[in-house]
């Protein structure tokens, strides 16, 4: 039996229409973080399945459930990398980045959760990634949530929120966290039964919950921001006063706990009320401890991570056009002289115009059926170049989207008038 086969679930093909507006994202972030001196690094897909482990934390649902575990030939366990920051971390202490210097650095790509597929959660997705490492003050907290806002503006997108909130140093959180877990035993009839598994391993986590049943016990629950540390608080109230003194809109959010246990200060998240997705766009916050808890000197770092799908269903939602489709230039070869000049010739467009996009209408077929594929190309301009042409050295520009006539044109002009036909001035 044939089988037909399927990607696997919650792993998407991205088809061309959809990648005018990724290439959007993409080229935008190269551009904003080039603008804020943050470097690009790429580390693999797969590393060591203690590495998350350690880092994101035993007792967290992304490596409770959610992980891409196996072990290869060789025996080791390994996991496909939920998140970029356990890998960069790694990396950074291995290669030495952190020895007495500090780092602005950048990565996106795949990552991999088991989780259940829906509308802007899947199960290969994709982040963008910044993380800053040797700076142990609130000035770069407010840095890397000033890239992220430029980046909403820089594509259009509004009505993003900026919720901020502290969780403190390890050992507030522990007296904290005992003040919590004994409000949660004294409710624990009212607890459901996520918030039961989780009392003892994780009870900063219920206060996370979605459960509506159990909004009213979280919003009596102490308030983490009531219990941090001096050093914490004074770290928290400085951010504010800068994240106000540059301009970005923000609030405070007692509850605002991150999944992921290496957080300490610091933690926010960009939420968005666009309906019918997911509503978390980017999220982050300072884990000043993780570096020396997987071997390297200690090192304060901070740093967030955006989800590309999301931020595409958002680019597309609010009705922003497609961005520029190509080619802008389709080049019609009818006869074999005309095949014989017509890559050279489209060549030397592409020299004179790059980046338009010059394609051309290879396969030969009838000029009309060479004519349809031009105008379902997306182009502008159709070069039409038959044996007469040829031999008298001009070719005939055709406009597709407007009710134009003919011209005819000598090659050497070709240049100059195909960049004033595309608004492009002479180049
Ligand atoms: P959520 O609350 O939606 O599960 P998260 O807190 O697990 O998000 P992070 O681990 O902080 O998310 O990852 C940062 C960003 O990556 C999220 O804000 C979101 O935009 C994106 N993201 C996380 N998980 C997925 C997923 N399964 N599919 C698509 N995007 C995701
Ligand atoms: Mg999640």
């Amino acid at each position: 039996m044939d089988r037909k086969f399927q990607a696997v679930r919650g792993m998407n093909d991205l088809l061309a229409d959809q990648m005018p507006w990724w290439q959007l994202v993409e080229r935008r972030a190269r551009e904003l973080f080039a603008d804020y001196g943050y470097q690009e690094i790429r580390v693999p897909l797969v590393e060591h399945a203690e590495l998350f482990q350690r880092s994101i934390g035993e007792h967290t649902d992304i490596v409770e459930k959610e992980m891409y575990s196996f072990e290869d030939r060789g025996g080791d366990l390994l996991s496909l990398r939920p998140e970029a920051t356990a890998g960069l971390v790694r990396a950074a202490i291995e290669h030495g980045l952190l020895h007495n210097q500090k780092q602005r650095l950048w990565t996106a790509g795949p990552m991999f959760r088991h989780e259940r597929p829906q509308q802007g959660r899947y199960r290969q997705f994709h982040q963008i990634d910044c993380e800053a490492f040797g700076f142990a003050g609130p000035d770069v907290d407010a840095e890397l949530m000033q890239i992220a806002a430029r980046f909403w503006k820089m594509l259009g997108l509004s009505g993003l929120r900026l919720r901020i909130n502290s969780l403190g140093t390890p050992d507030s959180r522990r007296q904290y966290r005992a003040l919590l877990v004994a409000y949660l035993e004294r409710h624990r009839t009212s607890l459901d039964a996520d918030s039961l598994r989780r009392l003892d391993s994780n009870p900063m986590r219920i206060l996370d919950s979605r459960n509506p049943a159990m909004r009213e016990l979280i919003a009596g629950a102490p308030a983490l921001t009531d219990h941090l540390d001096a050093g914490s608080r004074e770290h928290f109230e400085r951010l504010r006063v800068l994240l106000s003194a540059a301009g970005i809109a923000h609030e405070v959010e007692p509850r605002l706990v991150r999944g992921l246990d290496y957080y300490s200060r610091t933690v926010f998240e960009w939420t968005t009320q666009a309906v019918g997705s997911q509503d978390a766009v980017c999220s982050g916050g300072r884990y000043d401890g993780l570096v020396a808890q997987l071997g390297g000197e200690p090192t304060p770092a901070v740093g967030w991570a955006l989800g590309i799908e999301r931020i595409v269903g958002l680019l597309r939602a609010s009705g922003a056009a497609a961005p520029a489709a190509l080619p802008a230039i389709y080049l019609v070869l009818a006869g074999e002289p005309a095949e014989r000049a017509g890559l050279l010739l489209a060549d030397r467009l592409r020299d004179a115009l790059p980046g338009a996009g010059v394609q051309v209408g290879l396969g030969g077929g009838s000029f009309k059926s060479q004519l349809k594929r031009a105008d379902m190309s997306g182009a502008g301009v159709a070069l039409i170049i038959g044996d007469d042409e040829v031999a008298r050295g001009v070719v005939t520009v055709k406009l597709l989207r407007e009710d134009a006539s003919q011209q005819e044109c000598p090659w050497e002009e070709l240049p100059g008038r195909v960049a004033a036909l595309l608004g492009r001035g002479k180049s």
